[in-house]
């Protein structure tokens, strides 16, 4: 049996007079790909931000590797990486700079420019399917490029959590097709990747077992071979409608 990578218990958090989430458990292990799946508004965004530590729940537990970060900083040393829903990149600064945004307390003094320019440029090429230039600017980009990078930074940190906010979003099927090659690669490592997704046909395809928000608590989780396009919408619309 694999180790638990993600632990959540009973977690809770609201804004204001909104709950988010209501009562959330969910169990992610050691090299599987876990889907996290609900409809708009049922708290996915909110729950792949309390796992990162960029926000704190107000009832309930989240263990990363038997351990607890309460801040974003402590959470990517637990080897948490969050690819979030918002491309998030800067505009005026280059692929490169955007790759590395951010992490250079993670891969430590020893490991020169050269080296950090070769690693994000090998990864982009691999991951987008052709060489790009690093050097130039972000701004004039494709959203699909900008959402590479994204996922690029994720990776580069070699995360034992790695969670991915809808980022197929501006994906072509070919471009999907060699982020899922990427991920299973990944899981081979042992890496516990949560994807948030709201295209069931692809999560049929990579996932390993799936959980399902409804208004903010966890409805259930569908093992591999349980998963169907089927039992995911009859989860998602829940016991009234499937009465009428
Ligand atoms: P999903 O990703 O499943 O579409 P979210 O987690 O983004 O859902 O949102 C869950 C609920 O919490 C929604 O009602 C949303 O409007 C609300 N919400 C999310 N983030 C915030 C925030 N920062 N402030 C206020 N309400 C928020
Ligand atoms: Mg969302």
């Amino acid at each position: 049996m694999a180790a638990v990578s993600v632990d959540i218990s009973h977690v809770r958090k609201t804004f204001g007079p909104t709950v988010a989430l209501d009562d959330v458990s969910l169990r992610a292990y050691e090299g599987e790909v876990h889907a996290i799946i609900g409809g708009n508004g049922s708290g996915k965004s909110t729950l792949a931000k309390v796992i990162s530590g960029v926000l704190i729940p107000d009832g309930g537990q989240v263990s990363i590797l038997g351990k607890s970060a309460t801040t974003p900083h402590e959470a990517r040393d637990l080897g948490i990486s969050n690819v979030f829903q918002e491309v998030l990149v800067a505009d005026e600064c280059s692929i490169l700079d955007n790759i590395y945004l951010g992490a250079d307390g993670l891969l430590g003094s020893s490991v020169s420019q050269e080296e950090r320019a070769r690693r994000a440029s090998a990864l982009m090429a691999e991951l987008l399917g052709f060489d790009i230039d690093l050097s130039i600017s972000v701004g004039e980009l494709p959203l699909s490029i900008k959402q590479w990078i994204t996922i690029a930074r994720a990776i580069l940190t070699d995360p034992r959590v790695l969670i991915l906010d809808e980022s197929s979003a501006a994906l072509d099927f070919d471009s999907t097709e060699r982020l899922f090659r990427k991920m299973r690669e990944m899981k081979q490592q042992g890496c516990a990747i949560l994807i948030v997704t709201h295209r069931i046909a692809e999560l049929v395809r990579i996932a390993d077992r799936a959980t399902v928000l409804r208004d903010g608590v966890t409805v259930g989780t569908l093992e591999k071979d349980e998963i169907t396009e089927a039992n995911i919408l009859a989860l998602i619309a829940g016991p009234e409608r499937e009465r009428s």
